[in-house]
């Protein structure tokens, strides 16, 4: 692991260049190319005092250990390799990889609340189950939704963190992170970083302490592994290693085999979809059959619109792009947040938070853009699809806003 250690004289690389190399600055050493893929779940040794001590040392301090992790629960130098390339991508001094976005999530929570401090204060839009394990207080936590102007007031003694998303998912609205920070005083800020990726937006440079990622986006980037990951000081990671190792959470090193290897593409993909995303943006924002178009000023892959006509309509009639939640993968995907990602969000609360019944979430792969269009253009012209009765009563609730209205 030696090899890996930073050295702090060298001089800044681009982060083009961090995500082909961050992580991997052993492998010349080691005489392979490819990253070694590390699938042990336990570590032999003959030496038992010796792991005692290891043992102590990681209870009391979350370090990571020297030489190899006793317990695949603890560590993993697969892993290790991905955490130390995002670390160096976000530009903080560690980051603490876990099974999914919501793992990495609840680690956090958990970690704060460890430290007495049980009450969040979130802004609103969150990706749906981030809003749900808040809303829901499954974790013993307590939380009080703001907006922007009011995270100072709404900060009490016992508050461990303020959460934000920027771009939020789904509506991609922005926060001024800097602002947001400001208001935060010593409380860490925690900035879901997903949909903007460390390619568009560092949020530590902006003053966040915490930045999250659902790896299984933009960073993975082919659809095909789920993980998260929590980009932060030293001091906290320590923290999370430890609420890790006691609850299991962990990334699997195939995952974080293959999330390494996303990183090294990851800044080509994302320009080249925020490329394709932006010439869709112009297209839709001059169509009559659109009612508005978000797109966040720092750009990116993803966008969002409301359609006069049935958003149910349109997810039947795209044929290229797939119909399917989630994103940040290199074929284009498009999803109903109101019927899909944000579904588990009661019905109110979603609509305060800007999310329409007639929104639209899009995120831009590879494709080439007519094709891409090709198909969008389409699918909004299709002819209404009727759905089944008896499914169309039990899934809309109060169906009626999602008829189409003349323009
Ligand atoms: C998907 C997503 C998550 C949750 O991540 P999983 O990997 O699905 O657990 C959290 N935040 C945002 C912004 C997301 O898009």
């Amino acid at each position: 692991m030696d090899a890996m250690d930073r050295d702090p004289s060298a001089t800044p690389r681009a982060l083009a260049t961090e995500a082909v190399h961050a992580g991997r600055e052993d492998l010349a050493t080691l005489g392979v190319h490819a990253p070694p893929l590390d699938l042990s779940t336990t570590y032999p040794s003959y030496d038992a005092r010796a792991e005692a001590a290891r043992i102590d040392e990681f209870a009391t301090t979350g370090a990571r250990l020297d030489g190899p992790p006793v317990y695949a629960r603890l560590d993993n130098p697969t892993v290790a390799r991905f955490e130390e390339a995002l670390a160096r991508l976000e530009g903080t001094e560690a980051a603490v990889a876990f099974a999914s976005g919501m793992a990495a999530f609840t680690a956090v929570l958990l970690a704060r609340a460890s430290q007495g401090l049980r009450h969040v204060v979130a802004v609103r839009p969150l990706y749906g189950c981030s809003d749900h394990l808040l809303e829901a207080g499954l974790l013993g936590t307590e939380v009080t939704w703001t907006d922007p102007a009011g995270i100072a007031d709404a900060i009490r003694p016992d508050t461990g963190l303020v959460m934000v998303e920027s771009p939020a998912n789904p509506t991609l609205a922005e926060a001024d992170i800097r602002a947001l920070a400001h208001s935060c005083g010593s409380v860490p800020l925690l900035v879901d970083n997903t949909f903007a990726t460390p390619v568009l937006q560092r949020p530590v440079e902006q003053g966040a302490r915490i930045v999250l990622h659902s790896a299984t986006k933009y960073l993975g980037g082919h659809g095909d592994v789920m993980g998260g990951i929590v980009a932060c000081d030293e001091e906290f990671a320590r923290t999370l290693r430890q609420v890790r190792f006691a609850t299991g959470g962990v990334l699997h090193p195939l995952a974080g085999y293959l999330l390494l290897r996303g990183l090294s593409t990851l800044p080509v993909r994302v320009r080249a979809a925020s490329n394709s995303a932006a010439e869709l943006v112009r297209r839709l924002a001059t169509d009559p059959r659109i009612a508005r178009v978000h797109y966040p000023r720092i750009g990116g892959a993803m966008i969002a619109f409301e359609v006069y006509g049935d958003p149910h309509d349109v997810i039947a009639g795209v044929r290229l792009i797939t119909p399917a939640v989630s994103l940040g993968s290199v074929d284009t995907l498009i999803q109903h947040p109101a019927s899909i990602s944000h579904r588990i969000v009661a019905e109110g609360d979603r609509r305060s938070a800007g999310v329409s019944d007639r929104l639209l979430r899009m995120s831009v792969g590879l494709e080439d853009v007519e094709d891409l269009w090709r198909d969008l253009t389409q699918a909004l012209s299709a002819p209404p699809v009727a759905p089944p009765r008896e499914a169309a009563t039990a899934s809309e609730g109060s169906g009626a806003v999602l008829r189409p209205v003349a323009r």
